[in-house]
């Protein structure tokens, strides 16, 4: 696809910053009558909550949620970001959800309406539809140049495909070396190689061979010619957000930029180029919008000025979901001397769909522990998970669940299976609370500089 740049890879790589407090959630855990089911798809309990999103999700895929967003008002550690990202979850696999403290957008690299454009941008998914031509056919041959002396890894080889009208050969590069051995491919078997990505896919029909490729010394040959098939041209999807497609694109940046997530501001220049581009290939039906979820927390940290960008861009075409949270009652609107509920202005309030999450009980916590253990491979006792839920209700989900991980840590140095319930108080002495932390500091206030 000529004239903008766009890295499949990249994706993934999101995707593995997801991996972490939220991982477990897989969407809203309800059944066909948007009735919140008590644990589900790593969900539990907040069933008010979970159906309203529900029914929010029905009104996204009908396309009535233009201009308008949704608020999760709530104590924290009561689900706001879990419930956000089970919508994202729920709208499918390849949605992007894309989060934000409010506060992260006071930053001294970018102006906040750069860094809301770019929290925005994230959260819009293209999904790309592209050619690429595609080899399939038998393997005859593979042959393999492996510095046999110091058994370090092969760099360079060569496979001969038969085909219904010929027999190629293809020099392999060193990323298609690594997938013949990650296939396991031998003689005989079906392959099709990406000749854009290098990529090499085993494909279903294999002949049974003696030798196994690791096996394989140098060169060696191995040699079957039944008939195959040519195929070329394939189609391939992949979805990248609108601000990988930016950054990708911004001469100042480059790709690796993303890594560091270091992006800097984009000119408008660039974006402006990028989503006439885009709009080009939906034209053309090269390409699909996948709107995401952008979640904002502590959106009461936003000022009067964010206030405005957001009632704008809702109402653009491409905007994403929308979900802001906060904990706050009324409260002042920054940058104003106007109080108003939740510390948003009238006109944004209008728009909001607003949902209230409560606090847990004693029984919910446990049932979230217990899913946490589960994804985090932890093995614990029933009393160990007492006393987390205990000191969970006493002091907060978040703190509770951290100490599963820092008890996990403790209990292998006593070199045992599970983690006990002294592994927890352990943890639980070694780490504060919020509560005992700012105890500790009223009691020592004259050894601290205020
Ligand atoms: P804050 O206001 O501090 O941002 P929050 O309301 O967004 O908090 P979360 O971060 O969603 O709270 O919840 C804390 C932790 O508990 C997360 O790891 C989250 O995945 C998990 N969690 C919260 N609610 C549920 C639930 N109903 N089911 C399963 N896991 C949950």
């Amino acid at each position: 696809m000529a004239g903008v740049k766009t890295t499949p890879e990249i994706k993934e790589i999101t995707k593995i910053e997801r991996i972490g407090a939220h991982s477990h959630i897989r969407g809203l855990g309800l059944d066909d009558t948007l009735e919140a089911r008590a644990v589900s798809q790593g969900m539990v309990g907040q069933k008010d909550a979970r159906r309203a999103a529900g029914v929010i999700l029905k009104m996204i895929q009908a396309g009535q949620i233009a201009g308008r967003a949704i608020l999760l008002a709530g104590q924290p550690g009561t689900g706001k970001t879990a419930i956000a990202m089970g919508m994202s979850k729920a709208l499918g696999e390849e949605t992007p959800f894309a989060m934000m403290a409010a506060s992260e957008i006071f930053s001294l690299e970018m102006s906040k309406t750069e860094a809301l454009s770019q929290a925005f941008r994230k959260a819009i998914g293209v999904r790309i539809k592209e050619e690429t031509e595609i080899i399939e056919g038998e393997v005859v041959e593979i042959e393999i140049d492996r510095p046999a002396a110091t058994g370090s890894a092969a760099k360079t080889g060569k496979v001969t495909l038969k085909t219904t009208e010929m027999e190629t050969i293809y020099d392999l590069g060193q990323k298609m070396i690594e997938s013949l051995q990650k296939e396991k491919v031998q003689a005989g078997d079906v392959i099709a190689i990406d000749k854009a990505s290098g990529r090499i896919s085993k494909l279903g029909r294999s002949f049974a061979r003696s030798r196994d490729y690791d096996a394989m010394g140098p060169a060696t040959k191995f040699v079957q010619c039944p008939e195959g098939e040519l195929q070329k041209r394939k189609e391939v999807v992949h979805v990248v957000t609108l601000h990988e497609i930016d950054v990708i694109n911004s001469r100042s940046q480059g790709f690796l930029a993303l890594f560091a997530g270091d992006t800097g501001e984009i000119r408008s220049e660039v974006r402006e180029q990028i989503d006439g581009k885009v709009a080009e290939w939906r034209e053309e039906g090269k390409a699909d919008i996948v709107p995401g979820v952008l979640f904002i927390d502590e959106v009461h940290m936003l000022d009067i000025e964010c206030f405005s960008f957001l009632n704008r861009a809702l109402e653009n075409d491409l905007a994403p979901i929308v979900v802001v949270a906060t904990n706050r009652g009324i409260t002042k609107i920054r940058g104003t001397n106007y109080k108003s509920p939740h510390g948003i202005p009238i006109d944004l309030l209008d728009r909001l769909l607003i949902i209230q999450t409560k606090p847990y009980s004693e029984e919910e916590l446990r049932l979230i522990i217990d899913i946490r253990c589960e994804e985090e491979d932890v093995e614990m006792s029933d009393d160990a998970k007492e006393l987390l839920t205990k000191i969970g209700t006493e002091t907060s989900l978040r703190y509770a669940m951290q100490l599963i991980t820092a008890s996990y840590l403790i209990s292998k140095r006593r070199k045992v299976a599970e983690v006990d319930i002294e592994d927890v108080s352990k943890a639980y002495s070694l780490f504060c609370d919020v509560q005992r932390s700012s105890q500790f500091l009223k009691e020592y206030a004259s050894d601290y500089m205020f």
